[in-house]
């Protein structure tokens, strides 16, 4: 298969002209690993073609909500019926109702639940709801957890360790971040250091609790224990960003799987995104029924939304559960993400390539690391030059993988165990290329 990328190119050079670096969100740009994106011209199941009517395997499903592959036809009969009836009427539907159940029957830490159009919007209020409702100002978050694009949590660590952070941003003052402290993720000395620093002080910590942000990082069971732990001891709320492991990485998301380590685990509020919409404009966010009902028009923390609870993305979000609660579907997801990583590390040790991975349900990441890594500091350890080589090398044979080394991968129910197998053939020519240096 030769790589042949001049439509792509075409509708890229059309694109810069109106759209800041052509696309509509950074990642799509592909400025880390070069090249020229993929305009995507229509997709099927476990494939998009692109431009130049270039088939791949899509390994990015949106960057987690295709959970069932492109156009499940059950869900594609729910959306067409749903815009028959209406696209937005900015009043309340049976619908709304119905998604809030489906959500907190999947997730039962939550006891209520707010539909909002976007992660970032879900992030930003979940937070603004946990400061309301603590009447606190501070907030925990750890370094390489991304939590969307709003002011406070655009921040990176300071200098010091357990400090407050600086802006990840232009435009964002200092004077916004200024009660974000940036913690390193798995690390529990620090935690416990910034909780007997700042704990009267702190209205809740947020986390991805399998971080994706950094391709795929899973928080360590005593980490997650003494996050609990401590938000408990300090009365502040532990926020688990969910958006993209809510119902990929489990049908319960992944407090399901922590709560099997920890018995009785829960988070006090939990923000979804991404399957929940099934690739609509769909997120929210939830948690007990005490600290929800701070929200407005019950409390005093406003929220609201034109598009929220939007009919058309609901429709698509409750098909879309409907589908993953069937009997067999997470175990059939959860065997085939495990075949492709189990495939990848045998044909990269064959390969003589370094080579680490790590799955859980339908998510998975890899690193060309010796062992896994545990925090951001390490994940950037990982060799960018061979990342690139390597996704660049897969893009040529048809595979779509994140181009960004620090992303997660998913798979979806329409992948086929032919599509890992070509995978596989394409990964072992790919690693063939690769520097041994
Ligand atoms: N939280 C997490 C964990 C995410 O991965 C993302 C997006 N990738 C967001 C929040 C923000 O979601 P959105 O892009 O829908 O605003």
């Amino acid at each position: 298969m030769t790589s042949n990328t001049d439509l792509n190119d075409a509708l890229m050079a059309r694109a810069r002209l109106v759209i800041p670096g052509g696309v509509n969100s950074p990642v799509r740009a592909f400025r880390a690993v070069g090249g020229t994106p993929r305009f995507v011209q229509r997709a099927h199941g476990a494939y998009f073609w692109d431009a130049n009517d270039q088939r791949y395997i899509d390994y990015i499903g949106s960057w987690g909500p295709m959970i069932l592959g492109h156009g499940h036809p059950a869900v594609l009969e729910a959306v067409r019926k749903a815009a028959e009836q209406g696209f937005s009427f900015g009043a309340p539907t049976e619908r709304e109702i119905e998604l809030a159940e489906e959500i907190l029957s999947l997730v039962p830490s939550m006891e209520m639940v707010r539909l909002v159009s976007s992660g970032t919007e879900a992030g930003m209020s979940a937070i603004r709801l946990a400061r309301g409702a603590t009447g606190r100002d501070k907030i925990i978050k750890f370094e390489g957890c991304y939590h969307g694009h709003a002011d406070a949590l655009l921040v990176k660590a300071g200098s010091g360790l357990a400090t407050f952070g600086n802006p990840t941003s232009a435009g964002v003052p200092p004077e916004v971040v200024q009660h974000t402290l940036v913690l390193e993720y798995n690390n529990v000395a620090q935690l416990e250091e910034a909780f007997a620093e700042h704990g009267p002080a702190i209205a809740g910590l947020i986390m991805e609790p399998i971080a994706g942000n950094m391709n795929f990082v899973r928080a360590s069971v005593e980490f997650t224990r003494r996050c609990r732990e401590l938000c408990t001891q300090h009365g502040a709320l532990l926020i688990y960003d969910e958006v993209m492991t809510g119902c990929r990485v489990a049908l319960g998301s992944a407090q399901s799987v922590y709560a099997q380590a920890i018995p009785g685990f829960e988070p006090d509020i939990t923000v979804m995104g991404k399957v929940i919409g099934g690739g609509m404009p769909l997120a929210a966010f939830g948690g007990k029924r005490s600290v929800m009902e701070q929200l407005a028009p019950l409390g005093p923390v406003y929220q609201a939304g034109t598009l929220s609870g939007n009919p058309v993305a609901t429709a698509c979000g409750l098909a879309t559960l409907r589908e993953i609660k069937r009997p067999g579907f997470f175990e059939s997801l959860s065997a085939k993400t495990q075949r492709l990583v189990d495939g990848l590390k045998t044909v990269a040790a064959e390969e003589g390539v370094p080579f680490v991975a790590d799955c859980q349900g339908g998510m998975f990441g890899f690193f060309l690391l010796p062992t896994l890594p545990q925090n951001y500091t390490e994940v950037m350890k990982s060799n960018g030059e061979h990342f690139n080589q390597l996704f660049h090398a897969l893009l040529d044979r048809g595979v779509y993988i994140a181009p960004a080394l620090y992303e997660a991968g998913f798979v979806s129910g329409a992948h086929s165990d032919a599509d890992i197998d070509a995978t596989l053939d394409a990964a072992r020519e790919a690693f063939r290329e690769l520097p041994k240096a």
